[in-house]
């Protein structure tokens, strides 16, 4: 097993989302895992596209878990100056669209899981949770869940990227959609009309001073709202009878989305009506649970880096995996630099995606004695 190797494998497929087509690299790592001993099932979703699940062990205990997507984010308006699926390596830097976010993480604990393959037979071993889809807002991982019962694991471990140092969680995402509904007239007789933009107006003002009833979240901070995108109006002369404003909340835990969105629906009056775009609520676990700190120990002995409670500015699959883990113990932790994902000419440094192996292979060697 050559971690290396296998991350190019991975980027020379194309799965940028949309539309993702992750299906072939899915099965190409369902042909990998089942090779080496794994129970691996594809679970194919209704547009085509797939998850991966892959499961050793001897059926008892709790399993150390792993996740990580295939889709990467679309090349970008700027050209690269490095071809986005070739894996080419200059200068200790492994080069792809997908190499940081995530594919780097994916091939780390894949490799790491086949060489602990006899270790982990005799235990309660590892479960791979492999989604599609995350990037559009963890769609795969929201399909997963609805079609199969997850069983009970140890920990879970997000390879996405944090220069293998953990982290303990991050903002939950509701978005929302006001849609502000009016009645059209001639722009010189506005009096004869109902102006869909003026609702749209008043409520975004009221938006602008809502107040969370939430404190601060000791390492995340404080919830925010942002409106995005305002859109109202077909052309100068008439009154608009539309206008429709998008609405990015960040939440913090003990925070319930549920709640929150009535708060905005009491907010928005007659002047909108609210639907969701997407869900997802914060995830977050206590940095001073035991587990926790082993695996802090555990990746701090290869980083030699100081752990200390930490969340990161992405959402991850992890808003609909901890939950349908039972809330399992969830760190995020993986090869590939946060300040890299997404960009033009994206990397992961070589050495950094060997020593995620290194520390997968140890937590797994852990938790394989439990
Ligand atoms: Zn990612």
């Amino acid at each position: 097993m050559d971690v290396i190797k296998l991350t190019q494998r991975l980027l020379a497929f194309d799965t940028v989302n949309p539309p993702g087509n992750e299906t072939s690299c899915a099965a190409f790592l369902h042909d990998l895992l089942t090779a080496a001993g794994f129970e691996a099932q594809l679970y194919p979703m209704p547009d085509g596209r797939t998850n991966l699940v892959a499961y050793i062990g001897n059926g008892t205990g709790k399993p150390l878990a792993f996740t990580g997507h295939l889709d990467t984010v679309p090349l970008g308006n700027r050209p690269w100056n490095v071809s986005p699926f070739a894996g080419d390596i200059i200068d200790g830097r492994l080069y792809g669209r997908g190499s940081t976010d995530m594919k780097a993480g994916v091939a780390a604990f894949v490799c790491a899981a086949i060489l602990q393959v006899d270790r982990l037979k005799q235990g309660p071993g590892t479960l791979l949770l492999i989604t599609c889809g995350e990037e559009t807002g963890c769609d795969g991982a929201r399909h997963l869940v609805q079609s199969i019962t997850l069983p009970p694991v140890a920990g879970l471990i997000v390879a996405e990227p944090t220069l293998n140092r953990p982290a303990h969680g991050h903002k939950g995402v509701l978005w929302l959609k006001a849609t502000s509904r009016g009645v059209t007239a001639h722009g010189s007789m506005p009096e004869r009309g109902d102006n869909a933009i003026l609702k749209a107006a008043r409520f975004i003002a009221r938006l602008e001073k809502f107040g969370f009833d939430t404190p601060a979240h000791p390492v995340m901070g404080r919830p925010t709202v942002n409106v995005g995108t305002m859109h109202g109006g077909l052309n100068l002369n008439s009154v608009p009878d539309l206008a429709e404003t998008e609405i990015d909340l960040r939440s913090v835990p003990p925070m319930q989305h549920a709640k929150l969105k009535t708060q905005i629906e009491q907010l928005a009056k007659d002047d909108a009506e609210i639907t969701t775009l997407l869900d997802l609520p914060p995830v977050w676990t206590d940095p001073n649970m035991t587990i926790v700190k082993r695996i802090g120990d555990i990746s701090a002995a290869s980083t030699r880096a100081s752990v200390a409670p930490a969340s990161v500015s992405y959402f991850t699959d992890a808003a609909l995996l901890q939950p349908a883990l039972q809330n399992a113990p969830t760190v995020i932790l993986g090869p590939g630099d946060p300040a890299l994902a997404h960009q033009t000419d994206e990397y992961c440094v070589v050495k950094n995606i060997i020593q995620a192996v290194e520390i997968y292979r140890a937590l797994l060697n852990d938790f394989a004695k439990t």
